[in-house]
C-alpha cells in the first residue's frame, strides 16, 4: 500500500504490453513540489527490457503528444502548460501503448480523412489553446463538424464553441497542437475511442480489486 501511496494515483493500465513481453504498464498521475501536476510511466515488472520501454513510453508522450519531460521522477512526464489534462492524458497513453518502438513515429498532420464519407478535416490553430475545425467535403458538414467538436470535448475535456467554425478550447489557454492532431483521427468517432480506452484497461488482468475501477 505504501509503495501504491509513493506513486500517486494510477489513472490509465496496459495490462499487457504486447510490445514489451506482455509486461503491465501503469501511468501514475503525482503532484510535483511546487504543485504541478505530472505523469510517470511505471512497471513493477522486473524484466530487463521493461526501463527501456518506459523510456520509450515517456518519449513517445513527448514527442506526439507535446509533453515535457519531468524531473520529478523517473519516466515523469508533464504538460508545458501546467495543467493536468487528464482525460487527454489518458488518451495519449493508449496511444503511445499501441507504438512498437524503439523509433518514434513522425507527427501527425493537423488533418484526417474519414473514408465513410470521403471527407477531410482539419484543425487550425486560432492562438490562446483555440482551434477551428472544418472540412473540405461537399454539402453541408456543420452538423458532422459539431459532433466533431464534442468528441474533442469528450476526449479532452475541452470547451466546444460551436458558433466559431466550431472551434475547441483547452480550457489551460495554452496551445497544444500536437495534441489535437493525435485527437483529430479519434474525436471522428469519439465513442469507440472511449470504448477502446475501457477495453484496454479492464482487459483481463491480474490486478488487485483496489486498483481497478478507480474514479477519476
Ligand atoms: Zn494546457
Amino acid at each position: 500500500m505504501g509503495h501504491v501511496l509513493e506513486l500517486g494515483r494510477r489513472v490509465a493500465l496496459q495490462p499487457m504490453d504486447a510490445h514489451c513481453h506482455d509486461i503491465t504498464v501503469a501511468l501514475y498521475r503525482d503532484l510535483a513540489p511546487g504543485g504541478t501536476p505530472f505523469y510517470a510511466f511505471h512497471s513493477y515488472s522486473c524484466h530487463p527490457d521493461a526501463g527501456l520501454r518506459l523510456d520509450f513510453l515517456a518519449a513517445a508522450a513527448c514527442h506526439l503528444g507535446g509533453m515535457v519531460a519531468s524531473g520529478a521522477r523517473a519516466h515523469a512526464v508533464a504538460w508545458p502548460c501546467g495543467a493536468a489534462h487528464l482525460s487527454a492524458t489518458r488518451r495519449l497513453f493508449v496511444e503511445v501503448c499501441k507504438l512498437a518502438g524503439p523509433a518514434l513515429p513522425a507527427l501527425r498532420p493537423p488533418e484526417a480523412d474519414e473514408a465513410r464519407s470521403g471527407a477531410r478535416y482539419h484543425v487550425e490553430g486560432l492562438g490562446a489553446g483555440r482551434y477551428r475545425l472544418s472540412a473540405d467535403a461537399p454539402g453541408d458538414m456543420s452538423v458532422r463538424l459539431r459532433t466533431i467538436a464534442g468528441g474533442f470535448g469528450k476526449l479532452a475535456e475541452m470547451a466546444v464553441d460551436e458558433a466559431a467554425g466550431p472551434a475547441v478550447a483547452f480550457p489551460c489557454g495554452h496551445d497544444h497542437d500536437r495534441l489535437v492532431a493525435l485527437l483529430l483521427p479519434r474525436a471522428l468517432n469519439a465513442r469507440a475511442a472511449m470504448r477502446e480506452e475501457e477495453s484496454v484497461a479492464g482487459r483481463g488482468v491480474l490486478v488487485a480489486p483496489s486498483a481497478q475501477n478507480q474514479p477519476n
